[in-house]
């Protein structure tokens, strides 16, 4: 398990060889990657970093987008990188693919609800401790142990996520970029998720597991203790939802420390000041 601080994005290189791509090099495009590597064709580069990853990723593709590119294999899309890149950049993009290589397959390995019936109902908790990074004692001593899995496809409007979990109190959904939070709704939302009875929603909005540097039992903790009391910076006054964002003016040293319901406004204020964001219809207002 990994638990030191958190290294600055940019300033390590993890995976990018620094005789390969010397610091200060930039490239500003597919072609440039390409001389980077000695390869005369996409496949070949396509070869080579898929060789270069800790975690076998089987097969990667590249997609020239011209002033972009997109990497992903089966079950891992990654975003745009936008040309030109340096090599720490470069590297930080294949680090993240790769970690999310790892969850995705670790996702994978899940059972699924009748084979985890078949096998007497194990607990889930030593897997779901090493997707969170963390050890099956804190995982329980902070979210319990009566974590059990649900097949589910789809369920809210607007997420996609691959694996479900309920643990009595919450349903908790993941896949190798997000986690999703679903919340006891009160009998409220009835075409949403119903569990012994309760009904379930979609709490607030999908948070993005490499915002806060990957996975964690912290992150992850901090992200349900937000969605699951919900109103941490109150109420809309426009449309009643508890989506709620505190702005952030000015630039933090570390914008991917920001708590889930953190957002930064940039350092210039346009426009009417506003310190909070209902992210469910856009209204903004001051506190
Ligand atoms: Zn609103």
């Amino acid at each position: 398990m990994e638990d030191g601080p958190i290294v600055p994005r940019g300033e390590l290189l993890r995976i990018v060889d620094e005789a390969t791509w010397p610091a200060g090099r930039v490239v500003d495009g597919v072609d440039g990657l390409l001389r980077v590597y000695g390869c005369e064709r996409l496949g070949d580069l396509e070869d080579y970093l898929a060789g270069s990853l800790p975690e076998d990723p089987g097969d990667v593709f590249i997609i020239d987008e011209g002033d972009s590119m997109n990497m992903y294999r089966p079950g891992v899309a990654m975003w745009s990188l936008q040309f030109p890149v340096t090599a720490a950049e470069f590297d930080d993009y294949l680090f993240e693919f790769d970690e999310r290589v790892t969850l995705e397959k670790r996702l994978e390995a899940f059972p699924d609800v009748q084979s985890w019936r078949n096998d007497g109902e194990p607990s889930l908790v030593p897997m779901l401790a090493e997707f969170l990074r963390t050890t099956p004692q804190e995982f329980t001593a902070t979210l319990g142990d009566a974590w059990r899995p649900l097949d589910l496809d789809w369920v809210g409007s607007s997420s996609h996520p691959t694996n479900f979990f309920w643990s009595g109190t919450a349903v908790v959904a993941f896949d190798n970029a997000n986690a999703y939070i679903y919340r006891p709704a009160g009998g409220r939302s009835p075409n949403e998720l119903v569990l012994d009875g309760e009904t379930y929603e979609e709490a607030g909005w999908a948070a993005e597991i490499w915002r806060g540097g990957g996975p964690s039992l912290d992150w992850l903790t901090l992200f349900l203790s937000t969605q699951i009391s919900g109103e941490r910076r109150g109420r809309c006054p426009s449309c009643g939802s508890d989506a709620v964002t505190h702005v952030l003016f000015g630039m933090p040293a570390d914008p991917g420390g920001l708590a889930p319901w953190m957002s930064l406004g940039g350092c210039v204020v346009d426009g009417a000041p506003s310190d909070r964001h209902c992210e469910t219809c856009g209204y903004r207002w001051i506190a």
